[in-house]
């Protein structure tokens, strides 16, 4: 079975050219989760090839693997637990000599993952990484420039939350009491595991918000800001090297700089890259609500290179929810606040998410949110079923609700957005955009796919192109002009003009 694949595995300018002179280690890598995780799996790659690993695709051709874990929610433990089941198969089966198991999990259940699998040779916290190379018996080669356990300043907001318990695991039976603090820099070396013409970039690790249904900052720690000439320098070699697309990611985006007193740091970095002549596409995702500022929004609509395009999970829409999930806010604020969003935006792209069957959601508050849903017309929406989490403030709630009836609202919510995106999604039809071509669909051979700014990676739907003129050679990671031909409750259809 592969390896999570590595597309086009690009080696930054850290990565070494030489590879030790005995037979190098083969480290094959699977990365589950969210792009935060993918990032930490291309750093510990990097930290690898640099040291000598050859990394691999395949499980069966690995002397060792390493399962990047998740832990936000139940689902994804059960998903992270079966990964490393299955790999650890290779021990017996193939010629893999060690499992290491690194990421969340690991935050969560240090000591019950070496317990209760035997398998697994060793373990790797999200503020350890550099330990991937000591587990995965790869011996580091030493620069005198690293310097990657940097402990910055914390905001008033993070000392203030510590003091009320908020980053504690005392409730978590075998996570260690430390708090991760790791943050990499551009001087870190990064294998990327994307596509040669995109790249994530963490701008920002951990996370200082109170929502009660969340364990994230236990799990990464108190928020922490790269310094903002670390992001630009990453920024730029990614470019040099192909990048065309950048994505910045962190737990809360919108935070940017607050650490070290940055004023509007997030504008400003943007600004920053929006100068960067090769790229073509920059946007941020995981927008805290309260923290979008007219600036930022202006900052969006002064530069064509960063897409119109914004990602606030808003989680709830009755103010009684969102006053017990401790997140503020309500239905009635988020209408305004939108409203300001399309206003400064023209042709904004609005993404959220919302969380139903949070305990004691009613069904006055349900309908509350689907209101909502219909009235504000996100072109993106995701819908995820509440998930009780030992160590978040709702665990100890009560009022919760069954699986079913949280599954039955979280259809329900899914099929008012239905209805939304089918309608968004025809009224794009004979408007032409930009189109950054991908290659072959997945879906069928006869058809390219791509997306447009309107599309994150990942998340967001698809361009399905049909019909391409004689003289042009489609290329992946090339941008065409396209003219979209037909819509479907998601995706879309395109002619390249
Ligand atoms: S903003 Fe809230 S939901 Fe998001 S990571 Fe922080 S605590 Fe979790």
């Amino acid at each position: 079975m592969p390896v999570k694949q590595i597309n086009s595995a690009v080696a930054n300018e850290n990565t070494p050219a030489s590879l030790n002179s005995t037979r190098p280690q083969k480290v094959g890598f699977v990365s589950l989760g969210c792009p935060k995780n993918l990032v930490d799996s291309e750093v510990m790659m990097g930290l690898l090839a640099r040291s000598g690993a050859e990394l691999t695709t395949h499980a069966e051709d690995a002397d060792v693997i390493v399962v990047n874990t998740c832990s936000f929610i139940e689902s994804a433990q059960q998903e992270s637990v079966n990964t490393i089941l299955e790999m650890a198969t290779h021990k017996t089966s193939g010629r893999v000599r060690k499992l290491v198991v690194a990421g969340c999990l690991v935050e969560r259940f240090r000591d019950q993952i070496r317990k209760n699998i035997p398998e697994v040779d060793a373990v790797v916290g999200t503020g350890e990484l550099e330990n991937i190379l000591a587990a995965t018996g790869v011996a580091p080669v030493p620069r005198p420039s690293d310097s990657p356990f940097v402990v910055l300043p914390s905001r008033p907001e993070a000392n203030a939350r510590a003091a009320q318990g908020r980053f504690s695991r005392e409730s978590w039976d075998g996570a260690i009491a430390d708090l991760p603090n790791y943050l990499y820099d551009d001087s870190t070396p990064r294998v990327l595991a994307t596509p040669r013409y995109m790249a994530y970039i963490k701008i920002a690790e951990g996370c200082d918000h109170a929502c009660s249904f969340c364990i994230i900052p236990q799990l990464r720690g108190q928020f922490r800001s790269r310094r903002l000439e670390s992001v630009v320098a990453e920024a730029e070699r990614l470019a040099r090297s192909g990048v065309r697309e950048i994505t910045l990611i962190g737990q809360d985006t919108t935070c940017y700089g607050e650490d070290f007193g940055l004023k509007d740091g997030l504008p400003l970095l943007l600004e920053r890259l929006a100068r960067i002549e090769e790229l073509r596409w920059i946007r941020f995702l995981y927008a805290y609500p309260n923290k979008i500022t007219g600036k930022l929004l202006e900052t969006i609509a002064a530069h064509e290179k960063i897409c119109s395009y914004m990602d606030v999970p808003l989680q709830h829409a009755s103010a009684s929810v969102l006053k017990r999930m401790k997140r503020g806010g309500g239905a009635d604020l988020f209408l305004r606040s939108i409203e300001k969003m399309r206003r400064t935006v023209p042709d904004l792209t609005l993404r959220t998410s919302f969380i139903v069957g949070f305990p004691g959601e009613t069904e006055k508050e349900f309908e509350e949110l689907c209101d909502f849903v219909r009235e504000a017309q996100f072109d993106w929406m995701g819908a995820f079923a509440y998930s009780d989490q030992e160590g978040a403030g709702a665990y100890s709630l009560d009022q919760k609700l069954s699986a079913r009836e949280i599954e039955r609202r979280r259809r329900r919510l899914m099929g008012v957005q239905k209805q939304i995106s089918k309608k968004k999604k025809k009224a794009l039809v004979g408007r032409e955009f930009d189109l950054l071509l991908e290659g072959t669909s997945e879906e069928s051979e006869l058809l390219l796919e791509g997306r447009t700014a309107m599309h994150a990676p990942e998340i967001d739907g698809k361009v399905f192109v049909n019909d391409v003129r004689d003289e042009i050679t489609p290329e992946p990671g090339h941008f065409y002009r396209c003219q979209i031909t037909e819509s479907h409750e998601h995706d879309l259809v395109a002619r390249i003009v």
